[in-house]
């Protein structure tokens, strides 16, 4: 399929923004979360210990955690320090045993142990942002009520030249503006999956990338990276 120009508020974005999608789908086939889970309230907390921690460890921690802790109530019965030491590798363990008991208080408190389905609730319990509620929402409920940008989305985002934002929720509102709701939901995942196959962090390999001929920071055009 043939690269084509669009704009959107006067700005000409080099690459179509349906395009990206439409080619992420054909190259990624990724689950709707990289998290393992069973339960709403496992999605949640694995989002909350993935934060500045890997998929993968939280991914090693969490089975016998998740045996542990079946509900609110299981987490709050377990002693802060056990808590600690049970997440000591996910990073910053103190404060996130802290968040997970004041998350699982309110949730006894306010929605009877259960995980609420809204962004409005989830973004009011202690510790979940939006891109937290987000994955939960899609993950969980199946809804698109916002795309989760973490670093992976946001760095592809702008390498892609489809936003600017210099915020997660800039650019956030940029890429709700440029996709169907309906699509929402698995943004997160297929940018993930192009920013760990080919646009990663550390290296742009851009000759092996799909948009190379398009991509406003592509090293093949002696591009800079729009990222930074
Ligand atoms: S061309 Fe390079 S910078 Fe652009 S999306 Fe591909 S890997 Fe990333």
């Amino acid at each position: 399929m043939s690269f084509e120009y669009s704009s959107y508020h006067g700005f000409v974005f080099p690459v179509d923004a349906i395009v990206v999608l439409h080619e992420f789908k054909k190259l990624y086939r990724p689950p709707k979360s990289f998290l393992h889970w069973r339960t709403p309230l496992d999605l949640l907390i694995a989002t909350i210990l993935s934060a500045r921690c890997t998929d993968a460890q939280v991914n090693r921690v969490t089975p016998a955690l998740f045996v542990r802790c079946r509900t609110a109530h299981d987490y709050l019965r377990m002693p802060r320090k056990e808590l600690e030491k049970s997440i000591h590798s996910c990073g910053t363990f103190r404060s996130k045993a802290k968040y997970i008991h004041m998350l699982c208080r309110t949730l006894e408190a306010k929605h009877g142990g259960a995980v609420p389905r809204t962004m409005e609730a989830l973004t009011q319990l202690p510790g979940v942002g939006r891109k937290t509620a987000c994955i939960v929402l899609y993950g969980a409920f199946g809804r698109n009520e916002g795309i989760a940008v973490d670093t992976h989305v946001f760095r592809v985002t702008r390498r892609l030249g489809l936003s600017r934002g210099k915020t997660p929720e800039r650019v956030e509102r940029d890429l709700m503006k440029l996709f169907p709701r309906g699509e929402w939901g698995r943004i997160n995942a297929l940018f993930i999956s192009h920013g760990r196959a080919v646009c990663t962090a550390r290296n742009r390999q851009c000759g092996q990338c799909v948009f190379r001929k398009k991509c406003p920071s592509s090293l093949e055009l002696g591009k800079r990276d729009l990222a930074k």
